[in-house]
């Protein structure tokens, strides 16, 4: 089967803990996951919030460096990917299709010049917070429920320009809209589900209807989240969960926008659920319960690399 994912913290952990991408104990690793007959995996360096300036820049760095290290050691398996032609030249080597990307906007530390250096990086998307409050706008955790900033502005209308995807995952509700109102074209939820699961976690980060909508109306693309706290309560958070989020998705029509941000190694996952390897069962579970294979295929792979093609 093919999967193609919009967001992990893999790269960070193995920055973090010394581990490689090759094999490790962490959710992903290149052994496992070339099992896939295609695989492409949206790479995220987070930056934790009490990181801001040249901090949060310099961390960026060196596990950005990681990232480079392990894609240069590991070249047989996997390949870093800038556009829509490596993309296609990855998938037709059978080799990882790897794309880098930042999670929090705190990395550019006020600098809008930054998005260019982090575009030559091979940086293609960019998650404009995290859950607090930075240069250009607010986490949904923050205390602050205002809307983007001057800088947050310009930093969208930017990112579209040079061809990084502007993701709002972890950003509150007026600076989601802001989103929508200063963007013309697509933009991406890496990593969030649908708020119909009543926890405060799920409740701050998970999207509203009106939400959902607008990445329908705007051909935008939601990777679902597998995190436990976002995928229901009680431990009611395996496959049968991420079975309740889809079909809540489909009600609104959503089934060309839905995609996987599985947010591996960077959140708790249910014990059915924790791992790459995993993948293959929850096709295989939501194929017994009812969503035929084509859809699921759209899910686990084409609806995200149909987004690529047209935003890359
Ligand atoms: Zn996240």
């Amino acid at each position: 089967m093919n999967f193609l994912d919009f967001h992990c913290d893999t790269i960070g952990e193995c920055y973090l803990q010394s581990k490689s991408l090759l094999a490790n104990d962490l959710h992903i690793d290149l052994r496992r996951a070339s099992k896939f007959s295609a695989y492409g995996q949206l790479f995220a360096v987070w930056i934790p919030d009490e990181k801001r300036g040249n901090a949060a820049f310099s961390y960026y760095c060196a596990v950005r460096d990681r990232f480079y290290h392990e894609i240069q050691t590991n070249f047989e398996y996997i390949m870093q990917c800038r556009s829509k032609e490596e993309l296609h030249t990855a998938f037709s080597q059978k080799k990882i299709a790897a794309i880098l990307t930042v999670e929090g906007g705190s990395v550019l530390g006020g600098d809008l010049e930054r998005l260019d250096s982090l575009y030559r990086d091979g940086v293609r998307l960019m998650t404009l917070t995290w859950n607090d409050t930075n240069e250009i706008g607010h986490g949904c955790f923050s205390k602050n429920k205002n809307r983007l900033t001057r800088f947050g502005k310009d930093v969208v209308q930017k990112m579209q320009k040079i061809g990084i995807l502007v993701d709002v995952s972890h950003l509150n509700e007026r600076g989601f809209f802001d989103v929508a109102e200063y963007t013309d074209k697509p933009f991406i939820a890496s990593h969030s589900n649908a708020k119909i699961v009543d926890n405060p976690y799920a409740d701050a980060r998970n999207l509203t209807d009106a939400q959902i909508r607008v990445f329908i109306e705007r051909d935008g693309l939601i990777g679902l989240n597998l995190c436990a706290d976002f995928l229901g309560n009680d431990g009611n958070t395996g496959m049968d969960a991420v079975l309740r989020h889809i079909m809540h998705f489909f009600e609104l029509g959503a089934e060309k926008n839905l995609a996987f941000g599985g947010d591996f190694d960077g959140c708790t996952v249910h014990p059915s659920l924790n791992g790459i390897e995993k993948i293959p069962l929850l096709f295989d579970y939501l194929l017994q319960h009812g969503i035929s294979e084509s859809v699921l295929e759209d899910i686990f792979f084409q609806n995200g690399y149909r987004f690529l093609v047209a935003n890359l």
